[in-house]
């Protein structure tokens, strides 16, 4: 399951969620003080990867590992 980073409206806290990609855009509860956040960065929304499918790669197209291009 894809990880995002939000942001919380209230506090300013920064915190990460494991959520659906379906759920990502959905406000979230602030863990600190119960506000509300909003999603700030996706590790899949870069690069044009299109989900967790492909692997997790935060930095596609430098040719190690699961950050190779797919034959
Ligand atoms: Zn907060």
């Amino acid at each position: 399951m894809p990880l995002y980073e939000y942001k919380c409206e209230n506090c300013q806290g920064v915190f990460s969620e494991l959520r659906s990609m379906s759920e990502r855009e959905a406000p979230i509860t602030c863990p600190d003080c119960g506000g509300e956040g909003k999603i700030i960065f996706s590790t899949f929304a870069q690069g044009g990867q299109k989900g967790p499918a492909e692997g997790f790669c935060p930095m596609p197209g430098t040719g190690n590992g699961p950050c190779a291009k797919p034959t």
